[in-house]
């Protein structure tokens, strides 16, 4: 069990499954550049949170952004929506005096990834909605803005185990402060940190200690 002051960032799986040298530059080493990929990113999940808290559509309920927990994992944070269908088979809530059924759905700017980025953090959240609510997911949704798509994914064991590994090694990284060097690779090009960290000049230094450098020499010219 971990205790709330080591609780990392669940949206960082998405950066940690991309590339575990931007998840260090963001969450270990406090890094960020913004650029209009993930600018656009928060317009988008801006909007979904700006509805109502809670909607209700007959037997269905959604709920924005709720926040969520797992002390066994260690990772904290939101879902943009879950929707509760209310079904005999679902799992009772004393709230709202029913028995539901919880999905938690992600909302995306672009399309589908090659990566199962999405789908991982998206387990990431179902496993702290099972452990808040001692229940058993099955499956949620990925929406991609670019495509107005939603994709059903499956919460079998394989993507459990994946998730559940993934968050371990982030704890690792963390405990360890370590900073991953950089691999100069095609996914580098659609990267938000690029131009911080520099894959061919930083190879061998820290994000912090470039920027340092660069603004000494720009001080002294
Ligand atoms: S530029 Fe490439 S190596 Fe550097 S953080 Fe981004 S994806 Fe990782």
């Amino acid at each position: 069990m971990y205790s709330e002051d080591e609780y990392l960032w669940l949206s960082g799986i998405q950066h940690f499954v991309f590339c575990r040298r931007q998840w260090a530059l963001i969450h270990i080493e406090q890094q960020w550049d913004e650029n209009y990929r993930t600018v656009d990113g928060h317009i988008m999940h801006e909007k979904v949170h700006h509805l109502l808290n809670h909607e209700k559509r007959g037997k269905l309920i959604i709920v924005h952004a709720m926040p969520v927990s797992s002390p066994k994992l260690g990772i904290s944070g939101e879902c943009d929506t879950i929707e509760l269908i209310k079904d005999e088979n679902g799992i009772a809530l004393p709230s709202l005096n029913d028995k539901y059924i919880i999905t938690p759905v992600e909302y995306k700017r672009g399309k589908p990834k090659e990566e199962d980025c999405d789908a991982v953090q998206l387990m990431a959240q179902a496993l702290c909605l099972e452990d808040m609510l001692c229940c058993d997911i099955l499956f949620g949704f990925l929406y991609y803005g670019e495509t107005r798509h939603r994709i059903k994914v499956d919460f079998n064991n394989a993507l459990r185990t994946k998730t559940e590994n993934i968050i371990k090694e982030m704890h690792d990284l963390y405990k360890k402060q370590y900073t991953p060097i950089a691999k100069k690779r095609k996914k580098c090009n659609a990267c938000s940190l690029k131009n911080i960290c520099l894959p061919i000049i930083c190879r061998s230094k820290t994000a912090s200690n470039y920027v340092k450098e660069t603004l000494a020499l720009g001080a002294e010219k």
